[in-house]
């Protein structure tokens, strides 16, 4: 059972290993390797009630997950990036190799 968390730092998205734990000790729930490896070097504890709240909140995100295999029939509905129109795969370039 494996968890996605938001670094409270940087704001990446990350997943610890199963059990919490890398193999040089335990993950963090608010903070990604990078952030928690220089907040070890500063000497800034975890914020405890962050890394609860944090956890909780993978916890009911794990449980209203889709099945990978239900999620893959899905569309595509992110809108971070524009969908790749059949109008935008026959651009000139196309075009210009039927040309020739
Ligand atoms: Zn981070």
């Amino acid at each position: 059972m494996r968890y996605v968390f938001e670094c409270l730092e940087c704001g990446v998205h990350y997943l610890p290993p199963e059990g919490m734990a890398y193999s040089d000790g335990p993950a963090s729930p608010v903070w990604c390797t990078l952030c928690q490896g220089l907040m070890c070097e500063r000497g800034i504890p975890e914020p405890a009630a962050a890394a609860a709240v944090a956890l909780a909140a993978a916890k009911a995100n794990l449980a209203a997950r889709i099945p990978p295999d239900e999620e893959a029939r899905r569309p595509d509905v992110r809108p971070s990036r524009p969908a790749h129109t059949r109008r935008a795969r026959s651009g000139p370039s196309s075009a210009r190799s039927k040309l020739g």
